[in-house]
């Protein structure tokens, strides 16, 4: 069996390891260039939470909003903590005494003008010493289904790290890459944005061989503005490509005239990739039908299409299977595992998970996030489901979409008000212009319940007499998931 995402220790990093990825040497607490005498010259690993380090291991001090790593590094030093990675200044504000008590340990400071930088630098430099190929994505929706499908299909014959849980910013995607041990030959990591010009950072640390924008929706807008602003973004992706790389691109996407441009620009993109229904798709996605079992479509990749069934009503899971299909071809893996990979692949929690409860209910849990697009298909789904005229949709805000977001919510009502589920039910402040949407259209009144998540509760109970369907969902920030106990307590 191979190593699939599991936690293997990584190659020991040396001072001058230490020197070389941040670019400076390393002083003592007194300021002075000495590193010969220090306690330890090889650590295992890097790390940036206080809570979880070891003796042997470099202390990389992040500020964030709510705390300053600095502030844990004399608590450190005197656990045994012996190398870190602090902000220029950060010697000056000791005062002597603490100096003093620092400096028997003979610990090494490396002074950066920026400690998340620093991080992007020695996870670039861990990238570049390691015998690993890099595939990474980014993309408005599915980056994190897709990668758990390729995780699946690489894992088959590789040993493979992948991102977890959702590291996939400045601090996550470094984090991940600082995990790659000598033994693994694939890594499939996320990267995620809410600026242009931060795929770009990411993609300069990790290098991929293989680079992948899932689609581009319209998520994420704040900060980034048009949905061509947004491809643009994202296909900055391409510009770290190691030479000789594959750029993949969603075929069907509205805007990939603008992706596979950027991908021409990038001057090591030798291979240009397309997935989705197009006829010019390398993997050619058709036939997609919802079914009891879940999403069924067949796939062709140089051969006669074959069929496919994913344990997930979601329609997108079909596109997201074609995507990992695309990352696996890539990689130069035999059909035959990608096909095994994407038959053994279960949704992740919370995303379009269909789970039937012991009363009979039958629940759409996709309360893990939501933006407008996936909004839309969820809802759709439930329509397919449960029937028209039926169903109960039961909807949070969708956050972080600025300017956009009153028009967003009054298109999602105008939706509930053309599908007409039986019971629309909202939760948050943003949500009230999903119900003057609906309202607008036609969708009847006495079918609304706006309120706390009590009164939805006490709505949930009277509604799922005559409907056990329900979709839930919302942002992440609105938790919606915590009315799931409500529901299993209905009789
Ligand atoms: P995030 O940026 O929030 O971490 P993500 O890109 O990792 O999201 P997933 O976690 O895979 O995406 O999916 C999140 C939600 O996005 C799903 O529940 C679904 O509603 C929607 N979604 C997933 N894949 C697609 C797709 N290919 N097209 C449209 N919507 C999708
Ligand atoms: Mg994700």
């Amino acid at each position: 069996t191979r190593a699939c995402n599991s936690a293997l220790t990584p190659r020991p990093w040396g001072v001058t390891d230490l020197s070389s990825a941040l670019g400076c040497h390393a002083v003592t607490v007194l300021g002075q260039k000495s590193v010969t005498d220090a306690k330890r010259s090889v650590f295992k690993g890097i790390s940036t939470d206080s809570r979880t380090m070891a003796p042997d291991m470099v202390f990389l001090a992040l500020a964030g909003d709510r705390f300053d790593g600095h502030g844990f590094i004399p608590g450190l030093a005197e656990k045994g903590v012996s190398a870190f990675v602090v902000s220029q200044g950060y010697l000056d504000t000791l005062d002597l005494n603490q100096k003093r008590r620092m400096d028997k340990g003979r610990i090494c400071f490396f002074e950066v003008p920026d400690t998340r930088v620093a991080l992007g630098h020695l996870a670039r430099y861990h990238r570049m010493r390691s015998n690993a190929r890099i595939a990474a994505l980014t993309g408005s929706n599915g980056k994190t289904s897709i990668r758990k499908m390729a995780q699946n299909i690489f894992c088959r014959h590789h040993d493979t790290l992948a991102t977890r849980g959702n590291l996939n910013n400045e601090i996550g995607l470094p984090l991940t890459l600082l995990r790659l041990a000598d033994i693994h030959e694939w890594a499939v990591v996320e990267m995620g944005m809410s600026h242009p010009g931060e795929i770009a950072r990411l993609t300069a640390i990790a290098r991929p061989d293989i680079a992948m924008v899932t689609n581009t929706h319209g998520s994420h807008m704040e900060g980034v503005g048009s949905l061509e602003n947004v491809a643009r973004a994202k296909a900055e992706i391409f510009k770290g490509l190691t030479p000789g790389g594959t750029a993949i691109i969603f075929a069907d996407d509205p805007r990939r005239d603008i992706l596979i441009q950027g991908a021409k620009e990038s001057t090591d993109t030798a291979n240009i990739m397309l997935f989705g229904t197009r006829p010019d798709s390398d993997v050619r996605l058709s036939e997609i039908s919802v079914t009891d079992h879940g999403i069924a479509f067949f796939l062709a990749m140089d051969g006669p299409p074959r069929h496919y069934t994913v344990p997930s009503p979601a329609p997108f899971m079909a596109f997201n299977a074609a995507a990992a299909a695309a990352l696996a071809k890539a990689a130069g893996i035999d059909k035959t595992d990608i096909t095994r990979g994407l038959d053994a692949f279960v949704p992740v929690q919370g995303r379009m998970q269909i789970r039937h409860l012991a009363n009979g209910l039958h629940l759409i849990d996709d309360t893990y996030n939501a933006n407008p697009r996936s909004v839309d298909q969820a809802l759709k789904v439930l329509n397919h489901l449960a029937g028209s005229n039926r169903g109960i949709a039961v909807l949070g805000d969708m956050l972080e979409l600025g300017d956009q977001s009153r028009r967003h919510h009054r298109q999602v009502g105008h939706l509930v008000a053309a599908l007409s589920p039986a019971k629309l039910l909202l939760f948050g402040t943003q949500v009230a212009q999903i119900r003057e949407g609906a309202l607008e259209k036609g969708y009847p009144k006495a079918r609304i319940t706006m309120g706390s998540k009590k009164e939805l509760g006490e709505t949930l109970k009277t509604s799922t007499k005559h409907e056990n369907w329900i979709l839930l969902k919302g942002s992440r920030g609105m938790a919606m998931e915590t009315l799931i106990p409500i529901l299993e307590e209905i009789p």
